[in-house]
């Protein structure tokens, strides 16, 4: 493995998507202190999907969090679109995550009452938009469940609710996806219909799609994939298949 290098005078420009400068962040509670990243820097290209991976605990979580600007780093800096978050107040960020970011979880996160068009629809309502039909259909049609935007959560299966939470993600176009293990909770052929998605998401949409997940499979869908070990960024390998990155995974848990 490499060690991941980046060049400091590129980090605050929109030539990245997201930009991570040096960032820790520490919990503190009764039980302690919890250094749950470590100065972990790393601009990520649009247009790119990353994946990112560590052991549990090593701070996967915590990253996205932070890069996705739902949790503040207590060191270092966070870019999106070249807009430094440190300078936004809890309602501008709050703004430009619902303009320029979309986000999938391993739970789906739906909300089981509505149907999937406003499961759909919910993100530009909150965003103050009124959505049109073609502007929810389009982005139900995008994964394959136009058929289905009567159905409730309940009524649908674990992928196609995944596919529901990534058609919400989608629908307000935004720059740069999130996700955390969005393949975890679904079997093998369900799982790398969602990884096609997210794949397609990038080269068709042109978005940037960076994810959390522990599967070498899943990783393998990255053009690059981001090693976290103890809340330090201790490699990454591009374009690398299945195999590698299990072989590269293995030696981190040694
Ligand atoms: P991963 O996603 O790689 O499993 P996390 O980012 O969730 O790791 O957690 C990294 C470390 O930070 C772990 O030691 C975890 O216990 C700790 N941690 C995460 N969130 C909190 C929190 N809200 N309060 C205290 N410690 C936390
Ligand atoms: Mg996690």
């Amino acid at each position: 493995m490499t060690q991941t290098r980046i060049p400091p005078q590129s980090l605050p420009t929109r030539a990245h998507a997201v930009v991570i400068d040096g960032i820790t962040r520490t919990y503190k509670s009764r039980a302690g202190t919890v250094d749950a990243l470590r100065g972990v820097t790393h601009a990520f290209a649009p247009q790119t999907f990353t994946a990112i991976m560590g052991p549990s605990g090593s701070g996967k979580s915590t990253l996205l969090q932070c890069a996705a600007g739902l949790d503040r780093p207590t060191r270092g800096r966070v870019a999106i679109g070249g807009i430094d978050l440190a300078g936004l107040s809890e309602v501008r960020l709050t703004e430009l995550r619902r303009e320029s970011m979309g986000f999938v979880f391993q739970a789906y996160n739906l909300l089981p009452a509505l149907t999937a068009y406003d499961n759909v629809a919910l993100p530009l309502k909150l965003a103050g938009h009124r959505p049109t039909r073609a502007q929810v259909m389009g982005a139900l049609a995008r994964v394959g469940l136009q058929d289905h935007h009567r159905r409730r959560p309940p009524e649908l299966s674990g992928g196609q609710q995944q596919r529901v939470s990534i058609a919400r993600a989608l629908v307000t176009r935004p720059e740069v996806v999130f996700a955390d293990e969005p393949t975890g909770a679904l079997d093998r052929t369900t799982g790398r219909q969602v990884l096609e998605l997210m794949r397609a998401t990038v080269e068709r949409d042109g978005l940037t799609v960076v994810m959390v997940t522990h599967d070498p499979v899943a990783a393998s869908y990255a053009d690059s994939v981001l090693f976290l070990e103890d809340g330090r960024l201790v490699g990454d390998l591009a374009r690398a298949d299945a195999a590698q990155i299990a072989a590269a995974m293995s030696e981190l848990e040694r």
